[in-house]
């Protein structure tokens, strides 16, 4: 069953595991809210037939599911070995990263380099992390196209693992070739969100909403938060301005700062974007043993439930659903874990905005929404939509009633699938409909739905008149009866 209790939402990973007959109808029936596709792997066509598999199911479903492409990003790689051979590194032994070297020759004193230019922003003593930190290398010296290393902690290395710089710094940016045709497919398949890897600062968020808009994208922007220093206030304050959401990647990120750091950065992300009226996923390892089992480990259980308790809109699911054995176990032990959390009276109640003006006459609406829902005590809020963005600024004050985010545009109500406590609900003859009869419609809908019954309260909230956004002006609190005088 797609649960409707549980308001924070599922993003889950599609891939070789969810092409499976079955299988990604089993997870969206357990829960799942927003897929990712993942640029990093597979190709155009593939990725475009899985957009269709979700479009399908949620249509015959007459329900809403999110679609997130995410960029592959400038992630720097080593080249291979010859014949794809694994090597062992002891701690002691040397070892060189060698521009020069071809793509295919690598051996157990060195391997080649794609990201050419990398001997010249390293220095002796950098920490080299490769494989997300499994194998460490300290710089010794830097001769021509050559970086000579130490090795300070062991392990094997095999083809094109990924290379992090301790601390960050590395100047590639964040567009790549392939990421800019990689945009063009997301507008084709009309991606709810585009997620940008490795954003240095707001200039490369700002160049890809650019690239969005010329290729006829309405994606929100969610910014991958991986980078060290990306982390500056000035700068994550800019990232998160110019974007729809942030990621926290906890894969990257972790192994720049040192994953010490991370439950804190965490912690200051969600906050952020909350406060900034952005939404948030927690991202990476959050069921990582699921991958080859059926049930996680408490830590994990703990890990997920830390991130609701933080308050992120979403929880992500990589290699758990897209390439493990138990996809559809792992959406279920999330979801449950969710719910369970959000019982917690910390989730519950919120300091959001209190001591602050509202600049928009829509913004003070919703806040006013937030406050008499959570003293008075109604069933549900329905906000009439046009951008759901007073769903969206409902959703940044924490509370356990539920947003309906009603809307006749299906670009907004698939966007509202990654807001915490936002449900989509679809009034499909809206333009057609008479404006004082809309509150009488707006409850027919929610009772058809036994969303409400007679005797609960609603909050709805509307603009004067239908059409256009950022109209919001009106708060109505009606009692469901069979009169429907609303
Ligand atoms: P990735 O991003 O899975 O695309 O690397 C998430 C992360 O780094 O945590
Ligand atoms: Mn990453």
């Amino acid at each position: 069953m797609r649960s409707l209790l549980r308001r924070t939402k599922i993003l889950a990973t599609l891939g070789p595991a969810t092409d499976k007959p079955g299988v990604l109808e089993s997870i969206l029936v357990a829960g799942v809210n927003v897929v990712r596709i993942n640029f990093s792997h597979g190709n155009e066509e593939e990725h475009l037939c899985r957009v269709k598999s979700v479009r399908n199911w949620a249509h015959n479903n007459n329900t809403y599911i999110g679609v997130l492409m995410d960029l592959q990003g400038p992630k720097i790689r080593i080249a291979s070995f010859k014949d794809g051979a694994k090597i062992k590194l002891n701690i002691g032994d040397k070892f060189a990263l060698d521009a020069d070297m071809d793509e295919v020759s690598g051996y157990k004193n060195a391997v080649g380099i794609s990201y050419k230019t990398l001997p010249q922003e390293v220095k002796v003593g950098n920490i080299l992390l490769l494989d997300d930190g499994k194998v460490i290398l300290e710089v010794t010296d830097i001769k021509g196209n050559k970086i000579n290393t130490m090795v300070t902690q062991g392990g094997i290395l095999s083809d094109k693992k990924g290379i992090n710089l301790r601390g960050g710094g590395l100047s590639a940016g964040a567009l790549t070739e392939k990421d800019k045709k990689d945009i063009i497919t997301a507008a084709k398949a009309k991606a709810d969100y585009v997620a940008l890897s490795f954003p240095v600062n707001g200039d490369d968020v700002r160049l890809t909403k650019k690239l969005l808009q010329a290729a006829g994208s309405e994606a929100g922007v969610i910014s991958k938060i991986e980078r060290a220093e990306s982390l500056v206030d000035v700068t994550i304050k800019d990232i998160i301005k110019e974007s729809a959401g942030i990621m926290v990647a906890r894969g990257d990120l972790g192994v720049e700062i040192g994953d010490p750091q991370l439950p804190a950065q965490q912690k200051r992300l969600i906050k952020l974007a909350r406060s900034n009226d952005r939404i948030v996923i927690t991202a990476t390892q959050m069921l990582e043993s699921m991958i080859n089992n059926p049930i996680p480990t408490r830590a994990e259980v703990f890990d997920v439930a830390n991130a609701v308790l933080d308050g992120t809109d979403a929880v992500m699911l990589s290699a758990e659903t897209a390439a493990g054995d138990y996809p559809e176990n792992a959406v279920k032990t999330m979801s449950d874990v969710c719910i369970e959390a959000e019982k917690n009276p910390i989730v519950k109640n919120s300091q959001h905005r209190l001591y602050k003006d509202f600049t928009h006459i829509d913004e003070t609406i919703a806040m006013s929404t937030m406050y008499a829902a959570n003293h008075l005590g109604v069933k549900v809020i329905a906000a009439l939509t046009e951008s759901g963005k007073t769903s969206l600024w409902m959703s940044r004050m924490s509370s356990n009633i539920s947003i309906y985010a009603m809307s006749d545009n299906i670009v907004t109500l698939r966007k509202t699938t990654l807001y915490r406590g936002v449900y989509p609900c679809g009034i499909k003859d809206m333009s057609s409909l008479d404006w004082g009869k809309v509150n009488a419609r707006v409850i027919q809908v929610l009772k058809n739905k036994d969303i409400v019954e007679n005797g609960d309260l609603v909050i709805l909230t509307k603009g004067m008149y239908k059409g256009g956004s950022g109209g919001t002006n009106l708060m109505k609190i009606l009692c469901v009866d069979n009169d429907e005088q609303y």
